[in-house]
């Protein structure tokens, strides 16, 4: 069972966990988050596991101060403008990731943009200590309501979690709101702590809601999905094709495999989860036709994992 402290005395122990790629809950002006290195992919893959997502929705990158910010993104004026207004607090620009930025892919989904907001408070503090941005849905299992206090955190992920941070009932009480500027234009990507009238004044401009405003969790219109044909649940590979691995036992003809990438050679979900992205990106980059994927077990990650694949398997729609 998670154990509950009081933001005075949790300090040590959050940031022990961060530092040791494990996840901790903690409060934010909007509601508690589930925190996790966003430089770790197994931290990150354990945010994931212990929320029971069944698919991989890119999160929301939290950073101590601008600096951090624009080390990991860059901003246009607009974004910039907004920043200087509303951070820190309950407001996320998505905006244009810098390359070697060290965000590891799967907390973006393999997105070349990133969702990054500057947090009040305790998670402010943590992330200063800790020198790393921490990516941090909301704390809660997938399909129930975001906790916005430590007691309903910990009812519900008390026995997958160590820890959770009690801040008390966080203030804002609703999630952060979205924005990305496109072309100079401001678009609403999901309403939430802050007023689009607040940002409107701010910005000199409206927002547009767009008919493409489609970016709630699991339905955003540009996933990540490779320039090759997608092939799954494989047990013979064919001439050309890429090997995407997992586990120890190979699919019949492996070595015929123009290139391989093992997703976790000891069968481990959560190792898979946290190379799942890098290496659909590396085997695509070789240039074959077709990636072939060995089966990837249903349970735990697996669902997200095979979900993804799923995704990236499909047939491309461009008006999406
Ligand atoms: P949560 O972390 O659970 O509060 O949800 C994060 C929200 O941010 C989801 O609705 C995502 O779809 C959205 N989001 C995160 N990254 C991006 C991105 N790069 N582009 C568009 N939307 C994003
Ligand atoms: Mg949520």
């Amino acid at each position: 069972m998670a154990e509950i402290l009081a933001i005075g005395e949790a300090m040590e122990q959050a940031l022990a966990l961060l530092e040791g790629g494990d996840v901790v809950a903690i409060p934010t002006e909007t509601v508690y988050g589930l925190a996790g290195d966003a430089t770790n992919g197994v931290a990150v893959a354990r945010i994931f596991e212990a929320k029971g997502r069944p698919r991989f929705n890119p999160l929301i990158a939290h950073v101590a101060d601008r600096a951090m910010a624009d080390r990991i993104a860059g901003f246009d004026p607009l974004s910039a403008k907004l920043a200087e207004a509303f951070w820190p607090g309950p407001l996320t620009l998505v905006l244009p990731q810098r390359a070697g930025n060290g965000i590891h892919p799967l907390v973006t989904a393999g997105l070349d943009t990133i969702a990054l907001r500057m947090p009040r408070g305790f998670g402010g503090e943590l992330i200063v200590r800790l020198g790393r941005p921490v990516a941090a849905p909301s704390a809660n299992s997938s399909g129930k309501i975001s906790g916005t206090t430590a007691q309903a955190v910990a009812a519900d992920l008390g026995a997958r979690i160590g820890l959770v941070v009690d801040g008390g009932a966080t203030p804002v009480g609703l999630e952060s709101t979205i924005l990305k500027v496109e072309n100079g234009k401001l678009r609403l990507l999901r309403p939430g702590g802050i007023g689009a009238e607040e940002i409107e004044a701010v910005a000199g401009a409206k927002l547009s809601r767009g008919a493409t405003g489609i970016e709630a969790p699991g339905m955003l219109a540009s996933h990540y999905a490779p320039g090759a044909a997608m092939r799954l649940n494989v047990e013979k590979i064919a001439e050309g094709e890429a090997l995407l691995a997992f586990g120890r036992n190979r699919a019949e003809g492996w070595e015929r495999a123009v290139a391989l990438r093992n997703l976790s050679e000891r069968g481990d979900l959560r190792e898979a989860a946290s190379n799942l992205f890098a290496y659909m990106q590396a085997l695509d980059l070789v240039g074959a036709a077709t990636i072939a994927v060995e089966p990837i077990p249903f349970e735990g990650l697996g669902e997200a994992i095979n979900d993804r694949l799923a995704r990236a398997a499909a047939p491309r729609d461009n008006t999406a």
